[in-house]
């Protein structure tokens, strides 16, 4: 009497934010799936742990697996919760007869609870734990309420949902030939006319779905790294003057082995500081003849792509440009345009500002530009 899991970890977990798989955050040190993939491993009733996860995640997760010395099947899912659900019960091994379905999102599944659902679903074919609602519940339509259910006969579901292999095959194919979408397994069973049992859960079950959640549980936060960029070029004649990739007609230039761009070269810098990765005059050394004249957008782009690589994403810029002369304000639209596209930034998250020193200092004696950036990056 074998017994199959399926851990549904395909989620796009938009509420969380940062692009990553939320399954793959940290709860107590570890990948939130580590939990329930060790809960599952080791209870003495599973046979077999299918994990249904995303492409770009299905490495992480077999490298998880094998860290947690279980038999793991890694598929990747579909779009919908319900078709990755599918997906991981076609994996199962054809001995299978009994099939667990758990939110891999929900890290505090105990061996207890495993076993309620398996007994329970041995005995009635379909069982899910779950537990009372203790908030009373409103039936609301556009902000009035309707009425107030009784509570007594409210329970909220979790999972693991526990089922005869045959009875959840048959309920997820009768839904798909009718387009039926729900957000749980019991509720395929339900529609079937079969009954379900509710066995007892834990309100510590809970599914990890909002960056909230995961500071309640004591999980990893997200930090912003924030990095810093100044740059200066002086001003010269025989020079173009290009700030943030845009030529500006101005009878002086920037100086500088590269086009002198000291925007670019602030953000740059900005990026690389908040990454710790050094700064442009390590990546682009000044005594190479292949940077002369080179473009600092194209050298901006780089830093970028070196930043994605080491799992960072942009927040957000903020630059200021110090000159006295020329007017920059008729170049800010486009100044602001080309740095959103270079970083990969919608514009509302790039900020362009202009200041003159009131004629104080180099910049006030228009002997030179100053740039200053400041750059939020996450950890993805
Ligand atoms: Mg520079």
């Amino acid at each position: 009497m074998g017994v199959g899991v399926v851990l549904a970890a395909a989620g796009s977990s938009q509420r969380m934010g940062g692009g990553k798989n939320k399954v793959l955050r940290l709860v107590e040190g570890r990948p939130i799936i580590a939990h329930s993939l060790e809960a599952f491993s080791t209870c003495s009733l599973v046979d077999q742990i299918v994990i249904v996860t995303r492409r770009e995640d299905q490495g992480e997760m077999e490298r998880l697996a094998r860290e947690c010395g279980a038999e793991v099947t890694v598929v990747e899912g579909g779009r919908e919760r319900q078709e990755s659900v599918y997906i991981g019960l076609q994996a199962l091994r054809p001995e299978i007869e009994w099939v667990l379905i758990h939110d891999a999102a929900r890290p505090f599944v105990s061996q207890e609870m495993i076993e309620r659902a398996v007994q329970a679903s041995r005995a009635h074919g379909a069982a899910a734990v779950g537990v009372p609602v203790t908030d009373t519940i409103k039936v609301v339509s556009e902000g009035i309420i309707q009425n107030t259910l009784d509570r007594s006969t409210l329970w909220a579901v979790q999972t693991p949902q526990a089922f005869a292999r045959e009875l959840i095959l048959t309920a997820h194919e009768r839904a798909r030939a009718e387009g039926f979408i729900a957000t749980d397994d019991c509720a395929l069973v339900e529609r079937l006319g079969h009954k379900v049992v509710m066995v007892e859960g834990d309100y510590r079950n809970i599914k990890i779905t909002t960056a909230a959640d995961l500071e309640r549980v004591g999980g990893e936060v997200m930090i912003p790294l924030v990095g810093y960029g100044y740059d200066v070029h002086r001003l010269v004649a025989g020079r173009k003057l290009i700030l943030a990739g845009v030529e500006i007609p101005y009878d002086l230039g920037l100086l500088g082995h590269s086009d002198a761009d000291v925007a670019a070269h602030a953000v740059s810098d900005a990026l690389l500081g908040a990454a710790a990765l050094g700064d442009i005059g390590d990546l682009f050394p000044d005594t190479d003849p292949q940077y002369a004249g080179a473009d600092s957008i194209a050298l901006l782009r780089e830093v970028v792509t070196l930043v994605k690589a080491h799992g960072l994403e942009l927040a957000n810029v903020d630059l200021t440009v110090a000159a006295q002369k020329p007017k920059l304000s008729p170049w800010k639209a486009q100044m602001r345009a080309n740095l959103a596209q270079v970083l990969g930034l919608p514009e509302s998250r790039v900020g362009v500002k202009f200041t003159t020193t009131e004629g104080l200092g180099f910049v006030g004696r228009g002997e030179g530009i100053a740039a200053q950036a400041v750059v939020s990056l996450i950890k993805i």
